[in-house]
């Protein structure tokens, strides 16, 4: 994975991220692309007013996989599958940044078959 697609991916992960804390707390969206606010002013506002709220379970569930994203980004594991440990499709982490595993160990994580660590 190159250093520019890194960037891309983290950038969009967090973008994602803010929207679903902007969900979250439940009020209605109104991103405008053209301006740029400060990501990480705007998420530690966002995030303050966050956890006095009740959150959707899967919203949060998302933001969970978003932030292990993350820090997997940070700690150079990103784009690895954590149950074979192959590296995962571009492809799929560019539909899905946040993907824990490669689509075939995925496909076992919904029939059950391996775990889903959690
Ligand atoms: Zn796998």
């Amino acid at each position: 994975m190159s250093k520019s697609n890194l960037k891309q991916i983290k950038q969009k992960l967090e973008d994602e991220r803010l929207l679903l804390i902007e969900k979250l707390k439940g009020n209605d969206l109104s991103i405008d692309d053209s301006e740029t606010p400060d990501p990480v002013d705007l998420a530690v506002r966002n995030y303050s007013k966050n956890v006095q709220l009740a959150v959707s379970e899967n919203e949060s569930r998302q933001l969970t996989l978003i932030d292990e994203a993350l820090r997997r980004i940070d700690d150079d594991e990103y784009g690895v599958c954590l149950n074979c440990e192959k590296p995962i499709n571009p492809k799929r982490l560019a539909a899905i940044p946040w993907a824990r595993y490669c689509i075939e160990c995925q496909e076992l994580v919904e029939q059950g078959l391996i775990d889903d660590e959690e």
